[in-house]
């Protein structure tokens, strides 16, 4: 393929790719400069006036490339100080030939790449993969490492994408590094990682829906992730989103086995960070999650979940909302419920309705948020605070969430 079709296919699926965040961040801004050199030669008598305003948009444009830029978002890791993961990606390099592992940096959202020996690891991969996944798929980006810039703005994006003349070409650009990966790893354990991965970004995106709120970050958030990983088997209930089209042709062109994942993942590799840098993680990841381009400030307000109760007042005012225009008149939240109790809760088009979650059906899930709501109000407290849908009441009563979701699901009366 050649340049100028990956471009085409860019410039029409999501051109903001081709610029640095800074740059998109500071579009009008740039655009304040030459305005302002032209008036400049235009009106004499204010020129003093335009130039002080020029001074400042371009004070403004160092601000914008300097906060919340490359560097910030993904620190630097020193392999002294994490010697197990830098034995890993060594040995990853190693397996694809590649001599010398350049930088590695962390990633608040999952992400992975070596492009030129520069290797970018998503903190929700470390957390949720094993050693033996990630070795895996570190090795088939270290066969990846010589793609161009455009390839590279092409496929990692997306390999993700629905848009089909997209996925196509993304297909035919990477054949040939999953195939050669494949021979490397083996194709079987190839296929599994790769599924094991879309699992651990299905279920970090659901963690941000939850936990992440406007303008603000919860500082815990990768805390409460491997919490809910290791203790609440978050990755087993969460059911991976279909594969974009790109990568199920791809599997499927390779003859990579389909369907459920039954080997269980092995150990995690160990590595651990300071406070600073974790909180500095979250607030990207958050940031990313508010604004997926990065054009506006990162959140500047921190909380912690295991602080105390989350408010889920604006996911419970989503999902009334959406009964709203169900049915076509102000809806109340017992309102859901009997809409629920008719077995219409998969009719409710409300924005994280449509995401992989680790409720069963969608009634469930639209009535979670509700309930909780209703019964803290009755004084009802969580005793795990990254175990939301159990539920303790001031008798002792212990609720499940989910249990009592199902239950009114199939039938059982429920006043709220
Ligand atoms: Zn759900």
């Amino acid at each position: 393929m050649s340049r100028w079709q990956m471009l085409k296919i860019i410039l029409r699926v999501k051109p903001s790719v081709l610029l640095p965040g800074w740059m998109v961040r500071s579009t009008g801004l740039m655009v304040i400069v030459p305005v302002g050199a032209a008036g400049l030669l235009v009106v004499g008598p204010l020129r003093w006036m335009l130039m002080g305003l020029m001074g400042l948009a371009a004070l403004a444009l160092l601000w914008n490339a300097g906060r919340a830029g490359y560097r910030w978002r993904n620190p630097v890791l020193i392999p002294a100080e994490h010697p197990e993961l830098a034995a890993l990606v060594s040995e990853a390099a190693g397996l694809a030939g590649v001599a010398v592992v350049r930088e590695m940096r962390l990633s608040g959202v999952a992400v992975m790449s070596a492009r030129k020996g520069r290797v970018i690891l998503g903190m929700p991969l470390l957390i949720g993969l094993s050693r033996d996944d990630l070795r895996t798929l570190l090795t088939m980006e270290f066969v990846y490492r010589r793609s161009g810039w455009l390839d590279a703005c092409l496929t990692h994006a997306w390999l993700t994408t629905t848009d089909e003349q997209a996925a196509h070409a993304v297909q035919r650009l990477r054949r040939g590094h999953w195939e050669a990966a494949g021979k490397i790893v083996g194709g079987d354990r190839l296929g599994v990682a790769l599924r094991r991965r879309w699992q651990v970004e299905a279920a970090f995106l659901w963690c941000m829906a939850r936990f992440v709120y406007q303008g603000t970050y919860p500082a815990d958030l990768f805390k409460l992730f491997r919490w809910k990983v290791e203790h609440d088997r978050l990755l087993d209930r969460v059911e991976p989103p279909p594969p974009s089209p790109a990568a199920r042709g791809l599997a499927r062109e390779l003859g990579w086995p389909d369907g459920p994942i039954t080997s269980t993942p092995g150990p995690t590799v160990f590595f651990r960070l300071a406070e600073k840098v974790e909180d500095r993680l979250c607030r990207a990841a958050a940031h990313w999650a508010q604004d997926e381009d990065l054009k506006g400030a990162p959140p500047s307000h921190a909380f912690r979940v295991d602080d105390g109760p989350v408010d889920s007042s604006g996911i419970a005012a989503l999902v009334t909302q959406a009964a709203t225009e169900l049915i076509g008149a102000e809806a109340t939240p017992q309102d859901v419920v009997d809409l629920v109790a008719a077995g219409r809760g998969g009719e409710l088009d409300w924005r994280y309705g449509h995401m992989s979650c680790p409720h069963p059906t969608p009634g469930v899930c639209a009535l979670v948020p509700l309930l909780e709501q209703s019964l803290r109000k009755r004084g009802y407290t969580s005793p795990h605070p990254y175990k939301l849908r159990e539920l303790v009441g001031p008798a002792g009563d212990t609720i499940d969430l989910h249990e009592l979701a199902a239950k009114i699901e199939n039938g059982l009366p429920y006043e709220l």
